[in-house]
């Protein structure tokens, strides 16, 4: 049985003030509890001062990018061991908004997964279809593209420590529009029978999340799909009551489909 992993993506939001506030109230809200995983991306500055807060905590922390490269003369950028160094245990790539607003290709995605797994660091590795390639009944060819193209050269062993987050970049942020349940459960099923054809048997442990427009009022139904696993949440983990509110509707969905603790 597959554990629900829900994370809150802060993107370039907060100051330092509110980071701390936000990751403190998380670290309370969540507990002890450990029927669903959560964790936090804070913005890279902010990544030393929130892992202190998340220190001995059932929250983990991830970081938002990384620069594919151990270390060098890369201006402005961040290694892989640095995010390790300051405690972060995963990092997202493939993000729609490094893909689309930053420019990143499908072979620097891939390159960026690579070198992560191989830190050691967990991915959460993004995928999704614009309005217009949906529209034009493309959504199957693009989940395709993704998975083949941006995780090139993985074997079956190097995908354990990898999960996918569906996003339609259509249905993120302010769009006005959210996937249904059952789009999001199709959309999943497409990416869980890609990634078995690639990778066999990792397919049946592997956690596909949804993320977009994610709210407290609708992660009920988007968690109770079978083959959603979890959400990435952007606008709404900013708000902890928000943020909470999505994890208690995982942690009944954990206990709804029986998933042991960790
Ligand atoms: C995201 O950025 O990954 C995201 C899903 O954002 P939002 O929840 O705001 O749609």
């Amino acid at each position: 049985m597959r554990q629900k992993f829900i994370i809150g993506n802060w993107k370039m939001h907060t100051a330092a003030a509110e980071a701390g506030r936000l990751a403190r109230a998380v670290v309370d809200g969540v507990g002890r509890e450990d029927h669903v995983c959560v964790a936090v991306c804070p913005p890279f500055p902010y990544l030393a001062l929130v892992g202190e807060i998340l220190a001995g905590s059932r929250v983990a922390l991830g970081a938002q990018n990384l620069y594919p490269a151990e270390d060098g003369a890369f201006t402005g950028e961040v290694s892989p061991t640095m995010l390790l160094d300051l405690g972060c245990t995963f990092v997202i790539l493939g993000h729609s908004e490094r893909r689309h607003t930053l420019g990143e290709s499908d072979a620097f995605i891939n390159h960026k997964v690579r070198i992560a797994l191989q830190v050691g660091l967990d991915v959460i590795f993004c995928v999704g279809e614009t309005r217009e390639q949906r529209e034009a009944g493309q959504t199957e060819a693009v989940l395709d593209q993704h998975l083949i193209l941006g995780l090139a050269g993985l074997s079956a062993d190097g995908v354990t420590r990898l999960s996918i987050a569906y996003e339609p970049v259509w249905a993120i942020g302010h769009t006005g529009h959210q996937a249904t349940p059952a789009q999001a459960q199709e959309a999943h099923a497409v990416i869980r029978r890609r990634f078995g054809q690639m990778f066999g048997e990792a397919a049946r442990t592997l956690i596909i999340q949804y993320g977009g427009s994610v709210t407290p009022e609708n992660a009920a139904a988007l968690l109770g799909q079978p083959g959603v696993d979890g959400a990435l949440i952007g606008g709404a983990s900013l708000h902890a009551d928000q943020f909470l509110a999505i994890v208690r509707a995982g942690i009944r969905e954990a206990h709804a489909e029986g998933v042991s603790t960790r």
